[in-house]
């Protein structure tokens, strides 16, 4: 008899559960998915009027060094080779980012050369800073206060909503500072975007007779799973328990879409350092394709802000009463027979794609029942 299996949630991670599980033939499986549209937060449309391929939910591009995950992937559509070069806007100037050799010698008005500029900034950086206690201690231990001003600051404050006093230097490890003169934002072998799009990838990821995939179909605490032998859960972990210890604290983004004709700024995207522009970025979508015979452009001012009941969890916030939250929650998650949770939501973690797809591919190699 084949065993019945329920997945909440029709992005990366629910889409890797379904489709390895299908591979096995052992199984019936439904996805399901309360918004419109699979791919969650990595949904692509083609937009019509542009026709050019918009991320939905932000820009998001593909970054690894894990060639599993990389072969993996890339079984379910082509990808460009896209690499993420992305420019700052500080007290209007235009620097190279994220901080490398030309955006220190163009900040400086200097002309130094890799081991001059690792010299000159170990000058600038705060040494008293042995094991930074936060993100700002991190980025004053690591770049000085001036860089930290002209590029972190203000950024980091408008994201995350908060002082950088009280955010974990965790976040800040993710950006590279380099003293030479490369300006790819990852520092990963393989990087690019599905030609088609991800909600492609994810479509045919899905495309198997045992997997029925059900869009527009909330899961809340009254949904009956006793048909179902396994749930594996992808949702977000205080919604599930109602709430009953707490929200947790998401920063969400919100965007503000425009179009013109011909090529808005340039680049894919643009960051803007600075407290007093209220977005924290631009992306413009044509950029992440190699076409280049688009007549007309789509872009999108990007704004943080904390999220409500009814807005999408992005960053997952985890300060204190998060934490402190999570872990109650979590106790709970280890008393819950045949649940799974996994997934940026599912856990609470601030996951790249990567993670996500490496993550459910072990926990489906794991699954047995
Ligand atoms: N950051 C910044 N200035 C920038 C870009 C990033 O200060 O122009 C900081 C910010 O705090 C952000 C962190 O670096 O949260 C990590 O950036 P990343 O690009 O990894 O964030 P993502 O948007 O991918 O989550």
């Amino acid at each position: 008899m084949l065993k019945n299996i329920l997945i909440v949630g029709a992005g990366f991670s629910g889409a890797v559960i379904a489709e390895r599980l299908s591979k096995t033939k052992k199984y019936n499986i439904v996805v399901m998915d309360k918004r419109c549209h699979i791919g969650g937060n990595c949904h692509t449309e083609v937009d019509p009027e542009t026709k050019i391929l918009v991320h939905k939910y932000g820009p998001h591009i593909f970054n690894t060094n894990n060639l599993d995950v990389w072969n993996y992937i890339r079984t379910f559509g082509t990808f460009n080779n896209f690499t993420n070069r992305i420019k700052v806007n500080s007290r209007g100037t235009i620097y190279s980012f994220p901080i490398n050799l030309h955006t220190i010698n163009q900040f400086f008005n200097v002309s130094l050369s890799p081991s001059e500029a690792a010299q000159f900034i170990d000058q600038k950086r705060d040494k008293s800073i042995i094991e930074a206690r936060n993100f700002e201690e991190q980025a004053l231990g690591m770049i000085g206060r001036d860089l930290y001003e002209a590029f972190i600051y203000g950024y980091t404050k408008k994201q995350w909503g908060c002082d950088p006093e009280r955010l974990p230097a965790s976040i800040l490890k993710r950006l590279p500072v380099r003293f030479n003169y490369n300006d790819n934002y990852y520092d990963k072998i393989y990087q690019g975007i599905p030609q088609k799009g991800y909600s492609n990838i994810i479509e045919n990821m899905l495309d198997d007779k045992s997997i029925r995939v059900l869009t527009d179909t909330p899961f809340d605490s009254s949904f009956d799973v006793s048909s179902f032998d396994h749930v594996f859960y992808t949702g977000s972990i205080d919604s599930f328990f109602d709430y009953k210890y707490g929200k947790l604290g998401y920063r969400t983004v919100t965007f503000e879409e425009e179009r013109t004709i011909g090529d808005y700024q340039g680049n894919a995207v643009i960051n803007y350092a600075d407290l007093d522009v209220p977005y924290t970025r631009i992306h413009e979508h044509k950029h992440f394709s190699q076409k280049t015979n688009f007549k007309k452009t789509i872009y999108f001012r990007e704004f943080s802000k904390e999220t409500e009941i009814h807005d999408e969890p992005y960053y997952p916030k985890r300060l204190k009463d998060d934490k402190e939250a999570l872990e109650k929650y979590q106790k709970d998650i280890e008393k819950k027979q045949n649940f799974t949770f996994l997934g940026r939501l599912g856990t609470y973690r601030y996951m790249d794609m990567e993670l996500v797809i490496s993550e459910a591919l072990r926990i489906s190699r794991n699954f047995k029942i």
